[in-house]
């Protein structure tokens, strides 16, 4: 089978596709050739995806998906089996933030978070298992964060999901490694998005000081680890956490 051929059959589902780092992720797996659903929560970014997936000329759309609503993946999911068939990678990058000190975080805000960010991946993870195990072959790649090691003051929330996210990443590795599934994360530092778009100036200066590349990352290289780990040349990676942040954190 030729590589094109081989990449048109797999279903791909990016959450958060529609901006920064998920954008960056669908456009990659889009220029590759990937059948593709990207997710969005309004209506303009749905159509961005739809948009991105007739400019490769691939089969693809936007999806509406609501990753913080059980309702809604369900809804979501049962629409791309129908019309894809089952995905066989699945990249959970949708995210938001709600920082604030602990004293100070009202507790919608430590909920928001840890259902976007956390209770979405085992709610999406557990949808694509069966039709993985049956192909004997999947994917599941994490977007992290680099706070999730190094914890970061104003984000115990985001902090916290994001190192539940890791842990859930090593275990469901364990799980099903022996269906051909693996399961792996990408933890960004600070990459030049819409999330990072509100630091100030001298917050960035802090940062750039601390990153031994002295700049900020772009979308396209996280998007370049997830492609990885998302091939067929990665089958003997499952468990791993491969950051991307400019040298921020080592080890
Ligand atoms: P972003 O620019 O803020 O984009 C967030 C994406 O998530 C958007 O597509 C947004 O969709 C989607 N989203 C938000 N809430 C959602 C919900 N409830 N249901 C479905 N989709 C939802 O973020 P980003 O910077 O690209 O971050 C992408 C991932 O990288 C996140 O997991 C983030 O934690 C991680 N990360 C980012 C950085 C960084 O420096 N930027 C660093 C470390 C890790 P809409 O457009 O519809 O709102």
């Amino acid at each position: 089978m030729m590589k094109s051929e081989e990449y048109a059959n797999k279903v791909v589902l990016v959450t958060g596709a529609s901006r920064g780092i998920g954008y960056a992720i669908a456009e990659a797996f889009a220029r590759q050739g990937y059948s593709l659903v990207g997710t969005a929560t309004s209506h303009a970014g749905v159509e961005k995806i739809t948009a991105l997936c007739e400019r490769y000329q691939i089969n693809g759309t936007g999806l509406r998906m609501d990753v913080g609503s059980i309702q809604s993946i369900e809804e979501g999911m049962a629409l791309i089996t129908q019309d894809y068939g089952a995905p066989t990678i699945l990249i959970n990058n949708a995210a938001v933030v709600r920082d604030n000190l602990l004293l100070r975080m009202r507790e919608d805000e430590w909920r928001t978070v840890m259902q976007t960010n956390l209770d979405a991946i085992y709610y999406l993870s557990k949808a694509v298992l069966k039709g993985m195990a049956k192909a004997r072959w999947g994917r599941i790649v994490n977007i992290s964060s680099v706070v999730a090691r190094t914890g970061h003051a104003g984000q115990v929330n985001y902090a916290a999901a994001k190192a539940g996210m890791e842990g859930f990443t090593r275990s469901l590795a364990s799980e099903m490694a022996s269906r051909g599934i693996t399961a792996n994360a990408v933890a960004p530092g600070f990459i030049q998005t819409d999330m990072t778009q509100s630091l100030s100036e001298l917050q960035r200066e802090a940062i750039l000081n601390n990153v031994p590349l002295k700049r900020l990352g772009q979308p396209q290289e996280v998007a370049a680890a997830v492609m990885f780990l998302a091939s067929s040349e990665a089958a003997y990676i499952t468990g791993a956490t491969i950051p991307v942040n400019g040298g921020l954190m080592m080890g």
